[in-house]
């Protein structure tokens, strides 16, 4: 019985782990940076991503599953459905929820400088056809991150049509959004809240969205590619 009693206790305890690795099921959990927090310098600097990772996106988890426990129709889903349904709940989800979403994205849209690898052969097919050259795909995004007013930040997607797209979004919204203008599936994003570069560029946003294509994990963004057109 002991036996039996102990290896439930551990498959459940398993089990929470595995969700709580994840990050986007429930319990919804801060996910580990996928590199040390002074990885990305000097393009983004330790202090900074400390307080983004730690005190920020941590925040949006914490304010999250306190939304929860208030709202129960939100037990047991994923935050990609929260996403999908967002405009039936109220601003905290929806700020919240695209504020974890988002943070784990952007983390994982990064990697230390050298180590995320190029564009696949097959997206740089995709990002010739629909923006003419890599630089020019560099220069819509950076101006979309530019000229998004406020807090907000810029997405790479792949629309409903399966073509590849620049859009920006305002606070914590995202693409996944039942709400959002322009929908799709992103594969690559640039936090533009000041919080993400004040430390180091200070007010200089357009500085900072030039020097952070180092950082771009073309690995991580080739991989959400090829399932976006499947
Ligand atoms: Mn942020």
């Amino acid at each position: 019985m002991i036996n039996k009693l102990s290896v439930l206790a551990l498959a459940l305890f398993c089990a929470t782990v595995v969700m709580a690795t994840t990050g986007l099921a429930q319990p919804f959990a801060l996910p580990a940076l996928p590199y040390a927090n002074d990885a990305l310098e000097p393009y983004m600097d330790k202090l900074t991503v400390d307080i983004h990772h730690g005190l920020h996106h941590q925040g949006y988890v914490n304010n999250l599953n306190a939304q929860v426990k208030t709202f129960p129709k939100l037990e047991g889903m994923t935050l990609e459905a929260i996403m999908a349904k967002v405009s039936t709940f109220n601003a905290a989800v929806r700020g919240n929820g695209g504020g974890h979403y988002n943070h784990d994205f952007f983390w994982k849209s990064m990697a230390p400088a050298g180590k995320g690898g190029e564009p696949s052969a097959e997206l740089i097919s995709a990002i010739n056809y629909d923006f003419g050259s890599l630089g020019e795909l560099k220069k819509q995004f950076n101006q979309a991150g530019l000229t998004r007013l406020g807090s907000g930040w810029a997405w790479l997607i792949v629309t409903p049509e399966k073509k590849l797209a620049i859009t920006a979004t305002a606070n914590q919204d995202n693409p996944l959004m039942d709400i959002a203008e322009v929908k799709g599936t992103p594969i690559l994003v640039v936090d533009v809240w000041e919080h993400a570069y004040y430390l180091s560029y200070q007010n200089r946003r357009a500085s900072f969205l030039n020097q952070w294509w180092p950082l771009v994990n073309w690995n991580e963004v080739n991989s959400r590619f090829a399932k976006a057109l499947r």
